[in-house]
C-alpha cells in the first residue's frame, strides 16, 4: 500500500456531521466515507480492518462447527408476514415493491430465511443438531443512526441460527456458542461484559448480550460485585414489594394542593398545609406519579398508557420502549391531554384510572408499589390531591410495569447486594428462541420414534461493521486511531523522509523485506511531502508500528516507533525486519496463549480478558 498511489485523501477537519471522536477518526483518516445517513462506503484501508475482524468471526464460529452460507438482502414478503414480523418492524423495515408491484424487503435480521432452508432441506432428527451462519450486510431504517458505523441503517452481522429437536440441544448450542463469542471478543481486544437482555420483540426465553464497555455507549447495564449478576437495564426485573399492613391507615381525604402540578411542588405544599402526623416530613418517596404516554402498535393505532410510579423516580425511556415492543411510545402531547378531558395534567390519579376507570386507560404500577401501600397522589381535579391513598382498599391497577429508572446502590434483584450502572455498546447478542419461529414456518422433523417435531433454535448475532467502530472509539488518541494489532490495516508503516534518493531506494527495498516476510506495510513513499505531514498521517491513520527512514540512514540507523505507547528507539540498518517481525510475533503468540487458555466457565458480569492494546 503506496500513500503516492492508495486511494486515500486524509482530511484535516473533522466531518460535520460526526460528534464521536473515533467516527470523527475514521472519517479523517480515509478509513470510511458517509454515502447517505447512516450509510457507510468502506475505503480500502476501512475494508481491510472489517475484513480483519470478519476473519476472527469466522475462525471462530467455524471452530464450533458453523457452515457458513448467505442468504441475499432483498427477501420477499411473505415469510416475514408469517411470522407477523412484516407488522411489527413497523417503521424500521426498509419496504419496496418490484416493477410487478410485488412487496419485497431489504432483510433486517434472517430468521425467516434460516428457518425456511432447514425446512426445505432437512426432514429428520439425524441431520440436527445443525448451526449456520452468514456474515451480510442488514437493513434497518434505524430512528436515530449514530456515530457512523456504530448505529447504521446498512450495517453487516455475522447471524447464526442454530437447529434442535430438543431444550438439552438448544442449551449445549446456545453454550457453543457463548464460548465463541468469548473468544472472539477476547481476540477483538474488548473490555465487555456479558449480561441478561430482553429478549424483546424477537421472542423467546434466555438471552444474554455481551457489551463493551465504553462511557459512549447506548445500553446502561447493572452490575452486581457480590454475586457477579449483571444485566442490561432493561432486563432488570424488580421483584414484587411485600404486602404492607395498612389496618391503621386512616381512610382516605382530598386534600387543597394549590399550584402543585410538579413532584417538588406538591412534596411543599403538602409540608406547608398538611403536615405528617408523626412529625416527619413528605418526601418525594411518599408521593405516587402517575404518567401517561401515548403508545402506537405496529398496525399504526393508538392507545394509552398509564404508569404509577413512586414520585421519587423517573420511567427510563429504554426500559419503557422495551417493555411495550413491538409498539413504541411517546409523551402524552397536548391534543392527546385534549382527547381525554378527564386527565387532569399535573394531577392525575388512580380514581380516574385504576378505581373508577372513567378514563378506560390501562394502568401499570410499579412493582416497588406494595399491596396496603398509603400514597399521597392526584385527585383528578387541578390543585387537589388525595392522601392516604391504600393499594387495594382505594384503587387497584391492571398489572405491573418494568419501566421505573434502576438508581446506582438500588439492591440487587437477587438480593445480594447494591447494584453499580455503567455504559455498554451492544456488540453480540446471544438467545434461545425456542420454537416461535419454526412454529410459525412449520419446521419439523421426525424424531426417533417417527414422530414429527417442531425443531427448536437459537438466534446469535455479532455487529461485525460495529465492532470496527467501537474498536476506534476504545482505542484512538487525541492525534489518531491506534489499532490493535489484530485489527490493523497493515503491521507496520513505513515512512521516508526527506529529497535523498538513497532514503527512498533504502525504504523501498525495506518495504519489499517486510512484505516477504510475511507482513503487511503501508509505504508512505510519497515525494513532495514534508516529513511533518507524513508523521501526522502515521499517527492518524494509527498502524501500531512506524518505521521512520531518514537523516539516521546515513549512520546506518532507522527509528521504529510505538503508534500506542509512543516509545521510539534507533535501530541499525540491517535489523529492521527482525524487530518489526519480533514485534509482531510477540504479540501474536500473546494473543494466541490468551486464546489458547482454557476458558473457566464464564459467569455473568464477567469482564473479558482484555488484551490491552497499550
Ligand atoms: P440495538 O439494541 O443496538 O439496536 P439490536 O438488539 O436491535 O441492537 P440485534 O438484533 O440483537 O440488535 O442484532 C445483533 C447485533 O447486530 C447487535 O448486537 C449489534 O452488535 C449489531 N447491530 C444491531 N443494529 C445495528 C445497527 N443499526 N448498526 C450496526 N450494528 C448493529
Ligand atoms: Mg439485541
Amino acid at each position: 500500500m503506496r500513500l503516492s498511489t492508495l486511494f486515500l485523501r486524509t482530511l484535516r477537519e473533522d466531518p460535520a456531521d460526526a460528534e464521536l471522536p473515533g467516527h470523527k477518526l475514521l472519517v479523517r483518516a480515509g478509513y470510511i466515507r458517509r454515502a447517505a445517513p447512516g450509510v457507510y462506503t468502506w475505503l480500502p484501508l476501512g475494508l481491510k480492518v472489517l475484513r480483519k475482524v470478519e476473519a476472527i468471526v469466522r475462525e471462530e464460529m467455524d471452530a464450533i462447527g458453523g457452515q457458513e452460507l448467505s442468504f441475499p438482502a432483498l427477501l420477499p414478503r411473505e415469510p416475514y408476514e408469517a411470522t407477523n414480523r412484516w407488522t411489527e418492524y413497523g417503521d424500521n423495515l426498509f419496504r419496496l415493491q418490484d416493477r410487478k408491484g410485488v412487496d419485497m424487503l431489504l432483510g433486517p435480521t434472517h430468521e425467516e430465511m434460516f428457518t425456511l432452508a432447514v425446512k426445505d432441506m432437512f426432514s429428520s432428527y439425524k441431520e440436527l443438531p445443525l448451526t449456520l451462519y452468514q456474515i451480510q450486510t442488514k437493513y434497518r431504517d434505524e430512528a436515530r443512526p449514530r456515530a457512523g458505523l456504530l448505529r447504521g441503517r446498512e450495517f453487516i452481522m455475522k447471524d447464526s441460527y442454530s437447529f434442535d429437536v430438543d431444550d438439552a440441544g438448544l442449551e449445549a448450542a446456545y453454550q457453543r456458542h457463548r464460548a465463541a463469542y468469548v473468544k472472539i471478543f477476547d481476540r477483538l481486544g474488548f473490555d465487555y461484559v456479558i449480561v441478561y437482555a430482553d429478549s424483546g420483540a424477537m421472542g423467546g426465553s434466555a438471552s444474554e448480550e455481551f457489551l463493551a464497555v465504553s462511557p459512549v455507549g447506548e445500553d446502561t447495564f447493572v452490575r452486581c460485585e457480590a454475586s457477579g449478576y449483571a444485566a442490561n437495564v432493561e432486563a432488570v426485573v424488580v421483584p414484587q414489594a411485600a404486602p404492607v399492613d395498612a389496618s391503621s391507615t386512616p381512610a382516605a381525604r382530598v386534600e387543597d394542593t394549590p399550584d402543585s402540578p410538579t413532584i417538588q411542588t406538591l412534596v411543599d405544599q403538602a409540608n406547608a398545609m398538611h403536615p405528617r402526623a408523626d412529625g416527619r416530613e413528605w418526601t418525594a418517596a411518599d408521593t405516587l406519579k402517575n404518567v401517561v404516554v401515548m403508545l402506537t402498535h405496529p398496525d399504526g393505532t393508538k392507545e394509552p398508557l398509564a404508569i404509577g410510579l413512586p414520585g421519587d423516580r423517573d420511567v427510563d425511556d429504554k426500559r419503557l420502549e422495551a417493555q411495550v415492543a413491538p409498539a413504541e411510545w411517546a409523551p402524552f402531547e397536548e391534543e392527546d391531554f385534549a382527547a381525554y378531558p378527564m386527565l387532569a395534567k399535573g394531577y392525575i390519579g388512580p380514581g380516574v384510572l385504576g378505581l373508577e376507570k372513567a378514563s378506560k386507560i390501562r394502568y401499570l404500577l410499579d412493582p416497588s408499589v406494595a399491596e396496603g401501600s398509603a400514597w399521597v397522589t392526584g385527585a383528578d381535579e387541578h390543585g387537589k390531591h388525595v392522601f392516604d391513598l391504600v393499594l387495594g382498599r382505594d384503587f387497584t391497577a391492571d398489572g405491573t410495569i418494568q419501566a421505573a429508572e434502576i438508581r446506582e446502590g438500588d439492591p440487587s434483584p437477587d438480593g445480594a447486594g447494591p447494584l453499580t450502572l455503567a455504559r455498554g455498546i451492544e456488540m453480540g447478542h446471544i438467545f434461545q428462541l425456542g420454537r416461535k419461529y419454526a412454529e410459525a414456518l412449520d419446521l419439523k422433523v421426525l424424531d426417533e420414534n417417527g414422530k414429527l417435531v417442531t425443531v427448536t433454535m437459537g438466534s446469535y448475532g455479532v455487529g461485525v461493521s460495529r465492532a470496527v467502530a467501537a474498536v476506534a472509539e476504545a482505542t484512538h488518541d487525541e492525534i489518531g486511531l491506534c489499532w490493535p494489532r489484530a485489527l490493523s490495516p497493515a503491521d507496520v508503516h513505513v515512512v521516508a523522509t526527506g529529497k535523498d534518493q538513497d532514503v527512498f531506494d533504502y525504504a523501498e527495498g525495506l518495504v519489499a523485506e517486510l512484505e516477504t516476510s510475511g507482513l503487511e506495510a503501508i509505504y508512505d513513499d510519497r515525494p513532495k511531502v514534508s516529513p511533518g505531514v507524513k508523521f501526522k498521517d502515521a499517527e492518524l491513520l494509527g498502524v501500531p508500528t512506524i518505521v521512520v527512514v531518514g537523516r539516521g540512514l546515513a549512520d546506518g540507523t532507522v527509528e521504529i516507533k510505538d503508534r500506542r505507547s509512543g516509545e521510539r528507539r534507533e535501530v541499525p540498518v540491517g535489523q529492521v525486519v527482525d524487530e518489526v517481525l519480533a514485534e509482531v510475533r510477540a504479540e501474536a503468540r500473546l494473543a494466541e496463549v490468551a486464546h489458547a487458555a482454557p476458558q473457566a466457565e464464564a459467569t455473568q458480569g464477567e469482564a473479558g480478558s482484555v488484551t490491552d492494546p497499550a
